[in-house]
């Protein structure tokens, strides 16, 4: 063993007492995360206010880590949730075993699901880290009306999902523009 051996073990230890110090202030000061940080999920729902998710169950068969739990229910005329012929009945994800990797939301097949930037995911009870599909339903934005509810955007199918979105599109801007407008009446 050398003279300085003993000495150039500190080297680490020196060269990083001179760095500058990074103290993250958090909670009071919450990081900004990179724009695609996989967080806390998200279920969408079409302008009108129906939920995206037809209850597939593709994002639970994606999921390596088995943390969602999928049950498909029958939309009827007289309580409708989706546009489709069925609906997420029951939908969890469970965060005590979800690795945020994404491979759920490239299964889903309508871009029901997706990941929000929220990293907030701690909790006391196990329980409470059952995420259950009323907390991860994306709000209603303005516009939107809590299903059940008719299928409200054109007049048929295709006007759902082509020209729906140019409608809520146009009904935003008109929003910013004026008081209010009610698309029920000519979404029907
Ligand atoms: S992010 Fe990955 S681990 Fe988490 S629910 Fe989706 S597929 Fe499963
Ligand atoms: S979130 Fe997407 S993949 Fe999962 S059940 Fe609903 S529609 Fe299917």
């Amino acid at each position: 063993m050398g003279l300085f051996d003993g000495v150039a073990g500190f080297g680490v230890t020196f060269s990083t007492m001179f760095r500058k110090v990074v103290t993250e202030d958090y909670p009071r000061v919450k990081k900004v995360t990179a724009p695609r940080y996989h967080g806390r999920h998200q279920l969408n729902r079409h302008p009108d206010g129906l939920e995206k998710c037809v209850g597939c169950e593709l994002c639970a068969w994606a999921c390596p880590a088995d943390a969602i739990y999928v049950e498909g229910g029958d939309n009827t005329d007289e309580e409708r949730y989706s546009p489709g012929e069925r609906y997420g009945a029951i939908y969890q994800i469970n965060y005590l075993r979800c690795i945020g990797c994404g491979l759920c939301i490239e299964a889903c097949p309508t871009r029901s699901l997706t990941m929000t930037n929220e990293y907030e995911l701690a909790d006391d009870d196990r329980q409470d880290l059952i995420y259950d599909k009323e907390r991860l339903l994306a709000p209603l934005l303005p516009g939107m009306e809590q299903p059940p509810h008719p299928m409200r955007l054109g007049e048929d199918e295709q006007d759902y999902y082509v020209q729906g979105p140019e409608m809520a599109r146009r009904r935003d801007v008109h929003d910013s523009t004026s008081d209010e407008i009610d698309i029920s009446g000519a979404a029907r």
